[in-house]
């Protein structure tokens, strides 16, 4: 797409959003020119979902950009990605966090990731289970992370034209993201929680408008941006 349409795409989209929402422009399967476009219009967070390609893109792009793993993570792609992500955003079972986390210490870095929470209907959808998730937390599980800071949750709607499922869906993981941060254990000095438990990832070109009004703070969205892939 035309550069000038993807800065009036992103002008347009940051008026519609409300403040204290943020965007990540998700550029997987767009050549770095077109994410240059969206550099030039000031956009400096991007998405992308698979490991090769990201790490193919970022010596072409400014060293500025913070970038956002949003697909699913094979365990034997891990360590290509660990250091170069500002977030990942699909961590879908306590298997791969351990192993982030290992690979993380591995190689001397902190990683910030969300865990990714299943409450789709489709059957294929990566994440926990409201269940695992809430049971993960309950044992403070992340206690036994030294190289790993879980910062919230990241999920997706049912794919499908039926606002109100979708709805459903959103309300849903927004009430399991509220429980947990309600249920958080807490410094008893400070009060302070023990896990920054800040981040609820939800809504793409289609439905992100829901998934605010639901209450996510972060949206990743692409081809309201970039165009059709
Ligand atoms: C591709 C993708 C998006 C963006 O989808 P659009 O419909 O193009 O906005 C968001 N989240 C994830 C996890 C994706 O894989």
């Amino acid at each position: 797409m035309e550069s000038r349409e993807i800065a009036r795409r992103l002008e347009i989209l940051r008026a519609e959003m409300p403040e204290g929402v943020e965007l990540v422009a998700v550029s997987k399967f767009k050549p770095a020119t077109e994410i240059m476009a969206a550099y030039e219009a000031g956009q400096r967070l991007f998405g992308e979902s698979r490991v090769q390609e990201l790490t193919e893109k970022i010596p072409l792009l400014p060293a500025d950009i913070q970038w956002h793993f949003i697909g699913h993570l094979q365990t034997n792609k891990v360590r290509q990605l660990v250091g170069k992500v500002k977030l990942i955003e699909s961590v879908d079972s306590e298997k791969l966090l351990k192993l982030i986390d290992s690979e993380s210490r591995r190689a001397g870095v902190t990683s910030e990731v969300l865990l990714q929470v299943h409450v789709a209907d489709e059957e294929t959808k990566f994440g926990f289970s409201p269940e695992e998730l809430y049971d993960f937390m309950a044992r403070e599980g992340y206690r036994e992370l030294t190289n790993t800071m879980i910062t919230g949750m990241m999920a997706m709607a049912t794919n499908t034209d039926d606002i109100v499922k979708v709805r459903e869906d959103f309300s849903r993981a927004a009430s399991i993201f509220r429980k947990i941060r309600e249920e958080l254990p807490r410094n008893p000095l400070t009060l302070e929680p023990l896990v920054a438990w800040r981040t609820l990832s939800m809504g793409m070109s289609g439905d992100w408008p829901i998934a605010v009004e639901e209450g996510a703070n972060l949206i990743r969205v692409g081809s309201a941006i970039f165009g059709d892939r």
